[in-house]
């Protein structure tokens, strides 16, 4: 709903990611494809080349900056740039498109269609390692595109800037986050897509499936996000603002005294032990996360290190990212999980095109399919283990098969650990549990696995057939499904029978009444955001254990999502009856 054409007007959207922000929009317009209207010249032939050599200019003097930085960060980052400086200043690449816009097109028209010719000429190349450059291609196309529109390599993110998008990469994501970004309005996306995950994970206000956030909102106005109540306001009247302000300030004050809150084991309020880790996705979340009284780290999405990088990392980089996080994390245990790559994840610059990528071929599948990625990232988590407490898990896994295959594989790098070390450490293989064939099958998948970790936003979306990414059926996708809760029952059965912990580290575990369900079914530990942490650490010293499980009973024999709602409603009026 929009009051007047620019001022004070409110947007709606589905709460992402908890807290207010007040900062400037910065709109991020997402770049031309080949297929997209290309605009005309908007002048002569020089025109058009001075303004393709002005934005080559800039897009190179900012690599040569940003590359300088990486020299003393990260080797494969420093390589990686190079080839982004070799391919924007490449003379022959350059001569191509001074040659198509002398034929009479815009400088935009003549970047896409040169940049595409090369693109196909890599992508049918049998040297992997050409193909591979596809990537770096189409992020410098990217680049070229946005600095011939504003002027700047991309548009002016800084400290309290909002941004304004259709989505945002996690890459991005990553680089506003050191930027100091302080909220994000996104036109798609729903609640468990991963962008409103790391948005969590930063605890960054965010509110996705903002349907007009494109046209509605323009670059430079005032934006208030409401990342509680899933509301934007554009263009605040001054009590607005000011209310929101104050709000920010109490928000700030909270976060501060949550600082130094409480840490140690937790239990519930009848004694019954819950384990309290902490998801993370960089190296700087893990003191921060210690800070909040995480026991350890659940879920390490090492994926997000690619995302970072936009290549996959050498040994070297790996070892020094996880060993970064182990430092930390201090002397808890640390839960790596392997790439899970695909889907709505990090974008591989991969060859093929999938029709229906959620279902192709995603986490352990594609690592089945590079067995050498695995097989590096096996050695560099061999490698950290030595000094740390570290575990291993395999996303996605769907057949016992596929556990098979990647315990060979993991075997054998063991054996060359010892050929080349003369010992090798204690590295813990557990799985996720997040389709419902693993959650069937988890008897025989326990056999096998040290532990389980059971992913409810992907379980979710593969019980329910429901895409968590897309906003337009939001509704559908709930984790309180009961048909969700009798699979998660049939997981920790499973694990009890076989003597192995399980725990939930998808975001089910912060979710208002679900933590007790979880605590009744019988899991033995929670992961989640930093910044749930607090929260979700209270509510656990809250469950009485015995009551949950009864109530569990009930929640099983429902037959709608609705119908557990209500039975949580009444134990939960219960257990406070009983605190009066
Ligand atoms: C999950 O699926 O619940 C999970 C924790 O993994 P991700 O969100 O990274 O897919
Ligand atoms: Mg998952």
């Amino acid at each position: 709903m929009s009051d007047t054409a620019s001022l004070h007007h409110h947007l709606r959207g589905t709460a992402a990611s908890a807290g207010v922000a007040v900062g400037r929009a910065v709109v991020v317009h997402p770049a031309w494809s080949e297929d997209a209207e290309l605009p005309p010249p908007r002048g002569g032939v020089d025109i058009e080349t001075e303004r393709f050599r002005n934005a080559q200019r800039v897009v190179a003097d900012e690599l040569e900056g940003v590359a300088d930085r990486a020299r003393e960060e990260s080797p494969t980052l420093s390589s990686i740039l190079d080839t982004h400086q070799m391919i924007v200043t490449d003379p022959v690449l350059s001569s191509d498109i001074v040659e198509r816009i002398a034929s009479g097109v815009s400088s935009e028209a003549a970047i896409v269609h040169e940049f595409e010719r090369q693109r196909r000429t890599l992508l049918a190349s049998t040297n992997s390692m050409f193909r591979d450059r596809v990537h770096d291609l189409d992020h410098m196309k990217h680049q070229l595109l946005v600095a011939l529109r504003t002027g700047a390599v991309a548009p002016r993110r800084d400290g309290g800037s909002i941004v304004v998008a259709e989505i945002v990469s996690p890459h991005d994501m990553l680089s506003d986050h050191q930027l100091g970004v302080s909220g994000y309005v996104m036109k798609f996306g729903g609640i468990d897509a991963h962008a409103s995950i790391i948005a969590r994970d930063f605890g960054i206000p965010t509110v996705v499936g903002v349907h007009d956030a494109m046209t509605a909102i323009r670059d430079g106005d005032m934006v208030i996000v409401d990342g509680t109540q899933g509301i934007v306001i554009c263009n605040p009247d001054d009590a607005t603002r000011s209310r929101y302000e104050e709000i920010c300030r109490q928000q700030q004050l909270l976060r501060d005294s949550l600082d130094s809150g409480s840490t140690g084991p937790v239990h519930t309020v009848d004694g019954c032990r819950i384990t309290l880790e902490a998801n993370i996705d960089v190296p700087d979340q893990v003191p921060v996360a210690v800070r909040l009284g995480a026991e350890g780290v659940g879920l390490v999405r090492t994926e997000m290190m690619i995302s970072s990088l936009n290549a996959i990392p050498s040994t070297d980089d790996q070892i020094a990212w996880y060993g970064r996080i182990c430092q930390g994390a201090n002397t808890n245990a640390v839960t790596f999980r392997v790439f899970d790559l695909g889907s709505d994840k990090v974008d591989t610059g991969a060859s093929y095109v999938e029709d229906n990528p959620a279902l192709g071929l995603r986490g352990i599948r594609f690592l089945l399919a590079q067995p050498e990625i695995l097989r590096e990232q096996i050695m560099a988590l061999l490698h950290v283990a030595g000094n740390h407490s570290v575990r291993c898990m395999l996303p996605m896994i769907s057949t016992l098969d596929e556990l098979l295959k990647a315990r060979e594989i993991i075997d054998e790098c063991r054996q060359d650990f010892i050929r080349r070390h003369g010992n090798c450490p204690d590295l813990p293989l557990g799985i996720m549990i997040e389709t419902p064939a693993a959650a069937l099958s988890a008897d025989a998948l326990s056999a096998y696995a040290d532990f389980f970790s059971i992913g409810t936003n992907d379980l979710t979306q593969y019980t329910l057939a429901v895409d968590r990414t897309n906003g337009l059926v939001s509704d559908v996708i709930d984790s309180l499904h009961p048909a969700v809760l009798r699979l998660i029952s049939m997981t920790v059965s499973a694990a009890r029978g076989a003597g192995i912990p399980v725990t939930v580290c998808g975001e089910m575990a912060a979710q208002a009444g679900a933590l007790d369900l979880l605590v009744g079914l019988g899991v033995s530990g929670v992961s989640v955001s930093s910044f749930q942490l607090h929260d979700v650490r209270r509510r656990i010293g809250q469950v009485n254990c015995s009551e949950a499980r009864a109530m569990v009973h009930t929640a099983l024999a429902c037959r709608t999502a609705a119908e557990v709602v209500e039975c949580l409603r009444q134990y939960d009026e219960s257990a406070r009856g009983g605190m009066a």
